[in-house]
């Protein structure tokens, strides 16, 4: 079995490196820059050597075995479920479903709520500033029931129009579907004003969290959500697997998104009855190792501490932020009061393609384009932007790499 690390006290970058092999190599002849974390983490070796021992020494199916293989499989993958629900603070293990990712959360909400719950008229607000995961889902199964789509606007900040969502409530809506940090601007959204004044309104809400578990401590019992999404793979764990956390209450009431597997109670041909949650909603065989990866992802962050994580990424923004303001013809898209690990922006005369091929070049890892967040880039008016996004385990010898590649590229447009 994988060694644990040894404690953090207090946040050493250098250290915590260590666990990341990944980040020691060159690209392009240069030592890796890896500022693409919004996309997807990188893997510490704990997590990397648990889903090794797992394939190794340990797989097997899990739930329907009764050989003791299969139950070990069951209680390694079954361990995910308390860590998760102790790490953003749910009242029960049995509020946290297993998914593939924010998008399979996202559309398990949307298809099994969405579809029983709306009808002709019904109203979902949205922001302006969703990723396509917490838009696509809701017009589909607007499409169908004849529900509405009304959306927040953001403000020239990067901001949620607080007053206009306030208005936008109404006895008709349904459902309020809010990012909790964006992707695309990295503003942090006031989650726990937003869930309150759509609870008032008589509104059921959905937080997409993809964006902020792996940077600052969540509580969804204090944030009042009544379904909150993420994915393993943005928090230093594997890919395909994510988190569906949802208010029990609601989820006793809500039908089966997939059929086949764990998530039947008794089946004959005439009639098909249902486990209960989280099991209702699980179907097939599910990722087990990555569950299993999560867990152990989960543990890496409690030894480094999320407060030290929250405090040791502000400093590190807010040195990225003054650093990138000073470069000539940068324009920032977002600059919102509250702001997480990314930072997003563009240069009037340099396309944002251009800007990201040339970091390539120079070993430094950033994300180009729309960031599968569209209307926000229109409401900005830019078809892309430069994106870093940040991590534990980034420095400022990281920032000041990607000014002198910046300005590097910039050399080539003057
Ligand atoms: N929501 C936000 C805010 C994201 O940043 C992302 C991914 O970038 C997603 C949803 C979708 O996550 P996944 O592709 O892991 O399902």
């Amino acid at each position: 079995m994988p060694q644990a690390v040894k404690d953090i006290p207090v946040l050493n970058v250098e250290k915590i490196r260590e666990d990341f092999p990944v980040l020691h190599q060159q690209v392009n002849g240069h030592p890796l820059v890896y500022l693409d974390n919004g996309a997807s983490s990188q893997m510490p070796v704990q997590v990397a050597e648990r889903l090794d021992h797992y394939h190794r020494y340990e797989h097997a199916n899990v739930h329907r075995g009764i050989h003791t293989l299969s139950q070990k499989a069951t209680d390694a993958y079954e361990a995910a479920r308390p860590k998760v629900a102790a790490f953003i603070n749910a009242a029960e293990e049995h509020e946290i479903i297993y998914t593939t990712g924010t998008t399979d959360s996202i559309n398990l909400v949307a298809n099994s709520f969405g579809l029983t719950h709306f009808s002709e008229g019904d109203e979902v607000i949205l922001s302006e500033m969703e990723h396509h995961a917490n838009i696509v889902p809701w017009q589909m199964v607007a499409e169908k029931t004849g529900a509405v789509i009304k959306v927040i606007p953001v403000t020239d900040s990067g901001e949620l129009d607080l007053e206009a969502y306030k208005k936008l409530l109404t006895p008709r809506t349904k459902m309020v579907a809010v990012v909790h940090v964006s992707n695309a601007l990295g503003t942090v959204n006031p989650v726990k004003e937003i869930t309150d004044l759509a609870h008032e309104a008589g509104s059921v809400v959905l937080i997409d969290g993809a964006q902020a578990v792996p940077h600052q401590k969540v509580d969804v019992q204090e944030i009042g959500a009544d379904f909150y999404a993420f994915s393993a793979h943005k928090m230093f764990g594997p890919t395909g697997f994510g988190i569906l956390y949802g208010r029990k209450s609601l989820l006793d009431g809500m039908p089966p998104y997939r059929g086949g597997g764990d998530m039947i109670d008794k089946v004959t041909f005439e009639e098909t009855t249902y486990n209960v949650p989280p099991f209702r909603f699980e179907a097939g065989t599910p990722p087990i190792a990555a569950s299993i990866g999560l867990s152990e992802a989960i543990d890496y962050i409690g030894r480094v501490g999320m407060d030290q994580i929250e405090k040791y990424e502000a400093k590190l923004v807010e040195y990225a932020v003054e650093k990138l303001r000073k470069i000539d013809g940068l324009r920032f898209i977002g600059e919102a009061e509250e702001r997480a690990s990314v930072i997003s922006f563009v240069f009037d005369h340099i396309h944002a393609s251009d800007i990201g091929t040339i970091l390539d070049k120079k070993g430094i890892a950033v994300r180009t384009g729309h960031h599968c967040a569209q209307p926000i880039l229109r409401r900005f008016g830019v078809p892309a932007t430069t994106r870093a996004s940040f991590a534990f385990y980034n420095r400022e010898d990281d920032v000041d790499r990607l000014v002198e590649g910046i300005e590097y590229a910039k050399s080539f447009f003057e």
